[in-house]
C-alpha cells in the first residue's frame, strides 16, 4: 500500500484529532502517503479530499473536534453512495482507508469493506459503545467534563439542601451515566440498559433513607436513554417532597481538550490501523481490551460482538450509595 486515506465521522468526540494524527504520522514515518477525506462520507462522496502532511497535523493533539470536520450523510446508506465514494478514493490513488467514528460510521467502513475496499475502523464516540473495545477515544474526556459539573452542581445542592437530577448522555449505553455516577458518588444512577418500572421506588426509598440520616443534599444521574428528566425530577418531588432541581448537561460533553488517556488511546488506535492497513490487512476494527490492542473482522464486530456494561460496577454503585 502507497497511499491511505482518513476521515472521522458522525458524532464528533474529544481525541479525534490525535487519532487522525497519529494516522497521519504513523503512515508518513513508514512512507505511506495519506489523504485527508473532509466533512466525513459526504466529503467522500463530493471528493472533498486533500494531501495532508507532517505539518498538516501539528498543534492539533491538544483540541477537541475534529480538523477534518464531520457530517452525517444519509446517501452514504445507499449502494449509490457507497459506489461513488469507491470510485473517487480509486481516483485519488487511495488504497485504504481509516474510518474513526462511531457505530454508524463503522457501518459504512462495513459496506466499504463488503464491496471490496479495506477500511479500519477506529472506535470515536464519547458513548463507549462500540464492540470490540473496552474504552472508545472521546470517553474518558467526557465523563471527566461531567465530574467537573458533577463537583460544581454538588456544592449548590448541599448548600440548599437540594435534590439533584443529572440528566447526561447515551441514549442507549449507561456507561457515561455509571462511570461519573460511581465517580461523583450519586445516591441512584439509571441507565437505559437496566430500566426498570419500580426505578423511582427505589430512588425514592434511598432518598428518604438519605435524609433520615441526615444527609443534606443528593445526587442522581440519569441517561438520556431512560426519558424525560424533567418529568423524572417533578415526579420525584411529589413523591418525596423534597426541594428537587434538573440539570441537563447536553453538548458540553461532547467538547474540549482530550484528556492524556483519550489522548494515548487515540495514538495507539490510530497508529494501529495504519499497521494493519500496511500489513495488508482490511475490514478490521481496531480497540483496547485489558490494555492490549487489539483487532476484529468489522464485520464479525458489528453483527456478532455487543457492547454490555460491567455488571459488578453496577452493582458496586448499589453498594457504595446505600
Ligand atoms: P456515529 O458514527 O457517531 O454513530 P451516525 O450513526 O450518524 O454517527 O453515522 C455516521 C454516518 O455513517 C452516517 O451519516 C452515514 O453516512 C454512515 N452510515 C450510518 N449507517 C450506515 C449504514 N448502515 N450503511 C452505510 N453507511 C452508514
Amino acid at each position: 500500500m502507497k497511499r491511505i486515506g482518513v476521515l472521522t465521522s458522525g458524532g464528533d468526540s474529544p481525541g479525534m484529532n490525535a487519532a487522525v494524527r497519529a494516522v497521519v504520522r504513523k503512515a508518513i514515518f513508514h512512507d505511506i502517503e495519506v489523504y485527508g477525506i473532509y466533512h466525513g462520507y459526504e466529503g467522500l462522496i463530493k471528493g472533498d479530499i486533500k494531501k495532508l502532511e507532517l505539518g498538516s497535523v501539528g498543534d492539533i493533539i491538544q483540541r477537541g473536534g475534529t480538523m477534518l470536520f464531520s457530517a452525517r450523510c444519509p446517501e452514504f446508506k445507499t449502494e449509490d453512495g457507497q459506489l461513488k465514494g469507491i470510485e473517487q478514493l480509486k481516483k485519488h490513488g487511495i488504497e485504504g482507508l481509516v474510518v474513526i467514528g462511531g457505530d454508524g460510521s463503522y457501518m459504512g467502513a462495513k459496506a466499504l469493506t463488503e464491496r471490496g475496499f479495506p477500511c479500519v475502523g477506529v472506535p470515536g464516540t464519547i458513548d463507549n459503545d462500540i464492540p470490540g473495545t473496552e474504552f472508545t477515544i472521546g470517553f474518558d474526556t467526557a465523563i471527566n467534563t461531567v465530574i467537573n459539573a458533577i463537583d460544581r452542581i454538588r456544592d449548590t445542592a448541599t448548600s440548599h439542601k437540594r435534590t439533584y437530577v443529572i440528566e447526561v448522555m447515551g441514549r442507549d449505553a449507561g456507561d457515561i451515566a455509571l462511570w461519573a455516577g460511581l465517580a461523583g458518588g450519586a445516591e441512584s444512577i439509571l441507565i437505559p440498559e437496566s430500566i426498570g418500572d419500580n426505578d423511582i421506588d427505589d430512588v425514592v426509598a434511598r432518598l428518604q433513607r438519605g435524609q433520615e440520616r441526615g444527609k443534606k443534599h443528593s445526587i442522581i444521574v440519569v441517561a438520556e436513554g431512560i426519558g424525560n428528566a424533567v418529568e423524572f425530577g417533578k415526579k420525584l418531588e411529589q413523591l418525596t417532597g423534597y426541594e428537587t432541581r434538573v440539570s441537563v448537561l447536553g453538548y458540553i460533553q461532547r467538547g474540549g481538550s482530550p484528556t492524556v488517556a483519550d489522548r494515548v488511546l487515540a495514538s495507539r488506535l490510530g497508529a494501529y490501523a495504519v499497521s494493519l492497513l500496511l500489513e495488508g490487512k482490511g475490514g478490521r476494527a481496531v480497540g483496547i481490551e485489558r490494555n492490549q490492542l487489539v483487532d476484529y473482522d468489522i464485520i464479525e464486530a458489528l453483527t456478532q460482538k455487543k457492547h454490555t456494561l460491567d455488571q459488578s460496577m453496577i452493582t458496586l454503585a448499589e453498594e457504595l450509595s446505600i
